[in-house]
């Protein structure tokens, strides 16, 4: 049967979805070109346990947060409490329309008010746009921001300042808002160079976007000189609070000088992430740039909450609507849970963590730098490679472990770089696992070389050609 034929026969014109018409069925199908019609699907036919199975099985031939360590630094994913998913899915958050009236969704509208002044506690920040939905577009709105402030000011700007162990975001989107981006070099012990920073700065600078702790884990200590070095030119510092879960409630971007942040509410505030899924890239700012924000902010007059459109100098919107709600019902969620005390427990314990893996590691794998780490820490493989396996070997050698690998060859600057970010969700118990498995692939290359010209060895999908993957992506599965 055609399609026309099963569509004639089951809808009748009281149906609700009569309103194409066979007619319209008819133009549809003359719009579309001849190749791409069937006369017949090949739907399977299979019944619920088969197809229950087979995703399932599917999920399983993946390593997972659910399942698995997963120490990829500066993503981190960390373990996200399910109390949030269910809270996000409640009816009242889960189906309401961006339609609606203001005085239909005055809760949702509450919570943003509400996770808005979280933030800016959090952070010392004056404002925040809930908007954009991802870190990278958190810093395109934040590098729009700065734009509109110098043109405001009719200031003379061409040129942003990145340290060279900066997240390949940053420079692209300084770039993507027309600016020469100018990367400084970081020192030995990898914190920025003031000195090379002091040569880099002058009347052209519009401003300097940074992260504390810094890409390779360290806290640049330096962090007020720089914020000085770059206002004394009106230029602002940028924070890029992609990974905020080392300074909650101990420091804020504010008392450190910054002008603007973004927060990844998918990394730090507890919204499961990678894939492309759906994220908040949050931007907070000072009175500097306050007036600048995306429109619409959320607003209270006596007991009722709008949309404020007002904002003449705003640079407008950056996505349809207000941004990725479902993501921001579970970041207020995680922060009321936790609280004031809690999120700074989560901070202290995702720096102990980075910092036991580093103390169970240190002899065997060189850390890159003598400073503490504060989140993450960054080894280099320069010596095992040495010795016959590289970064990429050994990450390869964690799977057969059923370990996720940590981020491979980042930051740029640190030879055959491993970088871990344990989290603060993990236990002493699988930290200690890590720390095993690690020293053992160390004495394996010696020892047993052959384990890692293809590892890994266990998992579904073996070696892979991972230019041609990412070049030419084939997704599809076959049994
Ligand atoms: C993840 C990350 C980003 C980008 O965030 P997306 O949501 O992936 O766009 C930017 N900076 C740092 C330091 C990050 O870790």
């Amino acid at each position: 049967m055609d399609c026309k034929t099963i569509f004639e026969k089951n809808c009748t014109d009281k149906d609700p979805g009569y309103f194409l018409g066979a007619e319209g069925i008819n133009s549809a199908s003359a719009s579309v070109p001849e190749e791409f019609l069937r006369k017949e699907l090949k739907l399977p036919s299979v019944g619920e346990r088969e197809v229950v199975r087979h995703y399932t099985g599917l999920s399983r031939r993946n390593l997972s947060l659910d399942e698995h360590f997963y120490p990829l630094g500066s993503c981190t994913m960390k373990y996200n409490p399910k109390l949030n998913e269910e809270l996000a899915g409640l009816e009242g958050f889960s189906n309401i329309h961006p339609y609606q009236s203001e005085s239909m969704v005055q809760g949702a509208l509450e919570l943003m008010y509400e996770l808005e002044a979280a933030l800016c506690a959090l952070t010392g920040m004056k404002r925040f746009s809930l908007q954009p939905a991802s870190g990278a577009q958190g810093e395109f709105t934040a590098m729009l921001m700065i734009r509109a402030y110098h043109k405001a000011k009719k200031n003379k700007k061409t040129r942003i300042l990145v340290p060279d162990s900066s997240h390949g975001t940053n420079p692209a989107s300084a770039a993507m808002c027309g600016y020469d981006v100018v990367a400084v070099e970081s020192r030995p012990d990898g914190l920025l160079d003031i000195d090379r920073l002091k040569a880099a700065i002058d009347e052209t600078v519009a401003g300097m976007m940074l992260t504390n702790p810094n890409t390779l884990g360290l806290f640049e200590r330096d962090i007020q000189t720089i914020a000085d070095l770059i206002h004394a030119q009106d230029g602002l510092l940028y924070y890029d609070g992609a990974n905020f879960n080392a300074l909650m409630g101990i420091t804020t971007p504010a008392l450190m000088g910054f002008d603007v942040v973004h927060l990844n509410l998918h990394k730090t505030f507890s919204t499961p992430h990678g894939c492309g899924g759906p994220g908040a890239g949050v931007v907070g700012v000072n009175e500097k740039l306050a007036d600048f924000l995306p429109i619409p902010l959320v607003a209270k007059k006596g007991d009722k909450f709008y949309f404020d459109y007002k904002g003449k100098r705003s640079i407008g919107k950056v996505r349809s609507f207000y941004g990725n709600f479902g993501v921001l019902v579970r970041a207020y969620a995680y922060i009321l849970r936790l609280g004031a005390a809690g999120l700074k427990k989560v901070s202290q314990q995702a720096v102990l963590n980075a910092n036991y893996l580093r103390a169970g590691l240190k002899d065997h794998f060189e850390v890159c730098s003598g400073l503490p780490s504060m989140h993450e820490v960054v080894f280099s493989c320069a010596r095992q490679k040495d010795r016959g396996a590289s970064a990429l070997q050994i990450a390869k050698r964690l799977i057969d472990y059923g370990m996720h690998p940590p981020t491979m060859y980042f930051p740029l600057i640190v030879k055959e770089a491993l970088m871990v970010e344990p989290t603060e969700t993990e236990s002493k118990a699988m930290l200690d696992g890590f720390v095993r498995a690690m020293l053992e692939i160390d004495r394996d290359i010696t020892a047993n070389p052959r384990l890692f010209a293809d590892a890994p060895h266990n998992s579904p999908v073996k070696r892979v050609d991972e230019t041609r993957a990412a070049r030419q992506p084939d997704l599809r599965y076959r049994l």
